[in-house]
């Protein structure tokens, strides 16, 4: 019986994961849930699944539960824990991982902000105290799988985009967006976060840094390709040239079982079987680079390394949070993350404080050129 930590309990992956948990009660048990705000939401879950831990990190409203940003790194690190399914959105999950590293957890991450902020104290963490990161997202799982497979390291990695709601609007169509329409995936049910950045592809750059930490592939050996169906979750080359990919309709409950039984596999019948002619055709298409200018400010980032990806993500974060309370247009994100990449690519990024401080520059600079 593996006891499990769900920060972002009450979110669309913390659903996603107590779905799995439900199916699974003789191999998993959640000892700890952590929500951001809801107290009304976690009060549900505490009722059905009775963790010994529960705890509300912001917000007015508690129901009685612990308090506080502490509760993330408490549950994170509690002793009947096993895995962390780091759930939480943003920067804000990053001491939760590294604390759980530290303390030799498995970390099951979905919460991919952390790594591209701090990709190489995240690793230095799990060296130190003998934990071991696991992707939740999708096409890293994808890639994870594959390697495993194969039992060699890959010479390319090509994560497939669905290209999000905007895949063939016109360049000055997809600047004007409005929430409704960005909010609106084609492909994936998300949280408001993540489906902005899908809309404006800077979830791809983030996942190529994601990538770049968790595989170790230069920037050379990463791409994106957009893949409408989201069928293919990512293609993986071997040195021969032999390209293995991992297969499946959308659905999240995939990897994160995988996440939690990695490097084996648990039977499990709630997913739905694969069928490829109801997947229908697969077809791929070159990412467009002029209408998605986050694509490139992402991966150029990446590949300046430093502070650059923390100051990209900050950026990004306060960007979309402007968006989605209608105070930027869709075009305004890029804007503001380009002003702040431009003042701060050259940050200090040789400590945790130094990557903080990165954070909050950008998210000052950012604020200020929206
Ligand atoms: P949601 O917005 O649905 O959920 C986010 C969760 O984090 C909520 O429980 C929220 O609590 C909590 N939270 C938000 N801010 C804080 C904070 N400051 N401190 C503690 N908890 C906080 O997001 P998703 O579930 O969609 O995404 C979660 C993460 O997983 C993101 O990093 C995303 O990029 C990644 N991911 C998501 C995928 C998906 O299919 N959804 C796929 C791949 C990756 P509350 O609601 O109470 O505020
Ligand atoms: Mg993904």
């Amino acid at each position: 019986m593996k006891g499990i930590a769900l920060l972002g309990s009450t979110g669309s992956i913390g659903t996603s994961t107590l779905n799995v948990l439900r199916r699974h009660p003789e191999a998993f048990r959640a000892v700890a849930l952590v929500t951001g705000s809801n107290a009304e939401g976690l009060a549900g879950q505490v009722a059905e699944w009775r963790p010994d831990f529960a705890a509300v990190v912001n917000g007015t409203e508690s129901h009685g539960f612990a308090r506080g940003r502490e509760a993330l790194v408490a549950a994170a690190t509690h002793p009947d824990v096993d895995i962390v399914v780091n759930a939480v959105v943003g920067a804000a999950g990053l001491d939760a991982t590294l604390a759980a590293l530290r303390a030799g957890k498995r970390v099951a991450l979905a919460n991919k902000e952390t790594l591209v902020m701090a990709g190489h104290l995240v690793a230095a963490a799990a060296r130190e105290g003998g934990g071991e990161l696991v992707p939740v997202d999708s096409e890293h799982s994808a890639v994870l799988q594959c390697v495993v497979a194969q039992g060699a390291a890959p010479s390319r990695i090509i994560l497939t985009a669905s290209g999000g709601p905007f895949r063939s609007w016109e360049r000055d169509r997809v600047a004007g967006a409005t929430i409704d329409e960005a909010l609106n995936h084609p492909t994936w049910s998300m949280g408001a976060k993540i489906t902005v950045d899908s809309a404006t592809l800077a979830n791809k750059a983030l996942e190529l840094i994601e990538a770049h930490f968790l595989f170790g592939l230069g920037y050379d050996c990463l791409e994106a390709v957009v893949h409408p169906q989201s069928i293919i979750h990512a293609f993986v080359e071997f040195p021969d040239g032999s390209v293995l990919s991992q297969v499946g309709f959308p659905s999240m409950e995939v990897p994160i079982l995988y996440a939690l039984t990695h490097p084996h596999r648990m039977a499990d019948s709630g997913v739905r079987r694969f069928d490829p002619v109801a997947a229908g055709p697969l077809t791929f298409e070159p990412v467009r680079h002029d209408c998605f200018p986050a694509f490139d400010l992402g991966v150029a980032a990446g590949r300046a390394g430093g502070a650059a990806p923390a100051v990209f993500n900050a950026a990004n974060e306060v960007a979309v949070a402007a968006f989605l309370e209608g105070r930027i247009a869709f075009g305004g994100i890029p804007t503001a993350i380009d002003a702040a990449l431009t003042r701060l690519a050259d940050a200090p990024a040789d400590s945790l404080d130094a990557l903080r401080e990165a954070d909050a520059a950008a998210r000052r600079t950012a604020g200020e050129a929206m």
